[in-house]
């Protein structure tokens, strides 16, 4: 049984079923059983790892997951990057999601959400290398701003991008997120949604949870991963979908006065989509509405996760 929208679930999630399943280790259980001792919360988290997936409800009537694969070889690199030890293969992963979203019987729009954890109760300072890590699974509903007019507004961070010779940025750690966080906290106080982070030097690399491009001169532009950003499925995506579209690309070094002088600036990335940015430091970006190129990506982006394009199916898992 689905609880109504809104409704208190023992999930403290609106939208999911009483009956919740999640996948532990090699297991499915319910919710209630998939604890930990207080003990490990606190040294296991800062070796924790994650991945933010999405999977769309279909033209043909399926759930498919998109870049499920890709996704999990991500959490495994992370692993690695981490030091820590998996014990499950992208495949096995990718066959407990599919089969954890037929449990919990998903059929629209649902987040896919893998994390890991150093396995146990750690008594040392540092979780040590070559510690096993437990992985879960967790599954919710979500609602896809693509086909929507959702803008949304950003500052440039008095913050700097964590330089990638302090932390793998290809490490999506949940103790990286320290930097992506103090930003947004800036950016509200700022009255602003997002922030956009800059390198130590001033070069544009993204935002908290989402990669940056701007459109200069009708190419999309975006910073090359020697910035320190994250190689996000998004924005791998949207640069084959350009492609396609005849849209020219480039990947280089983008300037602060960029994001001012833009005819677009957009966020790309699994939660955030393909999503305009409106304004920067207040300062309005091309006619402050989402701009031509953003919005024949957009449209083309949810054509492709609603399986209605021919191209790139080998992106789109089909739960059903
Ligand atoms: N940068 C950061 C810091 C992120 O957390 C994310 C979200 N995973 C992205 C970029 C976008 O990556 P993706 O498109 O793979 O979700």
């Amino acid at each position: 049984m689905t609880a109504a929208p809104g409704a208190a679930t023992p999930t403290g999630h609106p939208g999911m079923a009483d009956d919740h399943t999640m996948w532990r280790d090699g297991a499915f259980l319910p919710w209630d059983e998939a604890t930990v001792h207080v003990s490990s919360v606190g040294h296991a988290s800062v070796s924790a790892s994650f991945e933010g997936i999405h999977a769309y409800a279909t033209a043909d009537g399926n759930l498919a997951v998109f870049r499920l694969a890709d996704h999990l070889q991500r959490l495994l690199t992370s692993v690695r990057l981490a030091a820590t030890e998996a014990a499950f293969t992208m495949d096995e992963l990718v066959e407990a999601s599919l089969e954890l979203c037929r449990r919990n019987r998903r059929r629209s729009d649902t987040y896919v959400r893998p994390w890991c954890f150093a396995k146990g109760i750690h008594r040392e300072q540092m979780v040590p290398a070559g510690s096993p890590v437990e992985i879960c699974i967790d599954v919710w509903p979500f609602t896809t701003k693509l086909g929507t007019p959702l803008t949304a507004t950003a500052v440039v961070s008095s913050w700097t991008r964590f330089s990638p010779a302090s932390m793998p940025p290809q490490l999506k750690a949940f103790s990286n997120y320290h930097n992506g966080r103090l930003g947004n906290i800036e950016a509200r106080a700022r009255g602003a949604d997002w922030p956009i982070f800059l390198t130590p030097v001033g070069h544009v690399t993204e935002s908290s949870g989402a990669n940056v491009a701007v459109v200069v001169d009708g190419v999309l532009t975006m910073p090359s991963l020697g910035s320190g950003v994250l190689d996000g499925f998004t924005r791998q995506t949207a640069l084959q979908l350009c492609a396609s579209l005849g849209i020219p690309t480039e990947l280089r070094d983008i300037s602060r006065s960029e994001l001012y002088t833009a005819s677009e600036v957009l966020f790309l990335g699994t939660a955030a989509e393909v999503l305009p940015i409106v304004a920067v430091d207040g300062l309005t970006v091309g006619r402050g509405t989402a701009g031509d190129v953003t919005a024949t990506l957009a449209a083309r982006y949810l054509r492709l996760v609603r399986g209605e394009l021919d191209e790139h199916r080998e992106w789109l898992f089909p739960v059903w």
